[in-house]
């Protein structure tokens, strides 16, 4: 804890300013009205009070909000889990395998930092590609530090990225990523460019998967959280529950087994999630668009869908450090990345 943040956690203080929000100073009511302050007014002052001792206790606690942006591929959720310390976001070789906004939270006693992983930015072809952008959007507005990834070996067409940055006041930061398969000379080419084109607070080039020095970055982000309470629990790593890390592990096996269009066309459901002392007991459906689709997924006699079940349950038992029972039923859906109604039931926001 900071000097000041002890000072101002001192009980002498306390009894300073809490008789500066009494009701009767809230309301301008005298001692009689008080007394009969009604339930919505008993209620507002508890809640205003509530609000001030936190202010008092937050003092010198940092707490933002930072989103990990940039196009598909880049190393937004690699570098995400490397910050977090954990596998929050699943990661593979192919494009557009993040298709929610993901929180993963660090925390400290001095400070909670909120990263974001977001869906690689593209142009949307599908309702799927639009919610997955609305979830950028979200995380831009949200953003006390905007930090842009772009990876060094490809040459994209970056305009969708920057179109989405229009109108943001977030401090930004850009990263080149991958500069363990680069050369010094391409790295200060790069850094220049973006510097020239952004104009942003700072341009670093790293390597998501061999991140280094952690604690130093986080110092880098820290510059930029403001003064703030914690906005989730201090344990807390995630907004997402067991089940929507259980579907991921499924949907990222998908993802890294299947060529072409088969992981693009499968979204994944935990239908249960029971938690017995000794087993998890987990049911899920895999939901593809068509029955050519749900042929190849199952593969031949059930081999290829064994293979994924396998391989899905030890991810979760060591996810969940627990043992697991995992079941998988395929479904087919024609169109459902196309249908409001489905991706809604399937937990994309419009
Ligand atoms: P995202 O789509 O932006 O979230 O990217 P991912 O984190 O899923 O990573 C995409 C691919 O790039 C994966 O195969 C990662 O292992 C790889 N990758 C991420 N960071 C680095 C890096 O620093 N160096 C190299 N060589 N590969 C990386
Ligand atoms: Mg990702």
């Amino acid at each position: 804890m900071s000097p000041t943040s002890y000072q101002l956690l001192h009980p002498a203080l306390f009894f300073v300013f809490i008789p500066a929000i009494t009701p009767g100073s809230l309301f301008s009511k005298s001692k009689m009205d008080i007394v009969s302050l009604n339930w919505t007014a008993k209620i507002k002052f508890v809640s205003l009070q509530s609000k001030f001792i936190l202010f008092i206790f937050s003092m010198g606690h940092q707490a933002g909000f930072v989103s990990i942006i940039g196009k598909p591929n880049a190393g937004k959720s690699t570098l995400m889990n490397a910050l977090v310390g954990e596998k929050m976001s699943i990661i593979t070789s192919k494009a557009q395998t993040t298709r929610h906004r993901i929180l993963g939270i660090v925390n400290n006693p001095d400070y909670q930092i909120v990263f974001s992983d977001t869906p690689g930015i593209i142009k949307p072809h599908y309702a799927l590609q639009e919610s997955m952008m609305h979830q950028v959007e979200g995380s831009i507005v949200d953003a006390d530090l905007i930090m842009l990834m772009t990876d060094i070996n490809e040459q994209h067409d970056e305009q969708d990225v920057l179109e989405k940055l229009e109108g943001s006041l977030a401090p930004l930061i850009v990263l080149i990523n991958k500069i363990d398969e680069s050369d010094e000379e391409t790295v200060m080419q790069k850094i220049a460019y973006w510097q020239e084109k952004l104009q942003p607070k700072a341009v670093y080039a790293i390597s998501a998967l061999h991140l280094q020095d952690i604690a130093s970055f986080i110092d880098t982000i820290l510059e930029y959280m403001p003064e703030h309470p914690p906005y989730y629990e201090k344990d807390a790593l995630t907004d997402r529950n067991d089940r929507f890390f259980a579907s991921e592990i499924i949907r990222e096996k998908i993802f890294k087994s299947y060529k072409k269009e088969i992981p693009y066309s499968t979204e994944v459901i935990i239908t249960a999630f029971k938690e017995d002392e000794k087993i998890y007991r987990i049911s899920s459906e895999i939901i593809v668009e068509r029955d050519s689709q749900k042929n190849i997924l199952i593969g031949p006699g059930g081999a290829m869908l064994k293979k994924i079940g396998t391989y899905a349950r030890k991810d979760m038992e060591e996810f969940f450090q627990h043992k697991v029972f995992l079941e998988m039923f395929v479904k087919v859906i024609p169109d459902w990345r196309s249908k409001k109604n489905y991706l809604k039931q399937f937990g994309y926001e419009d």
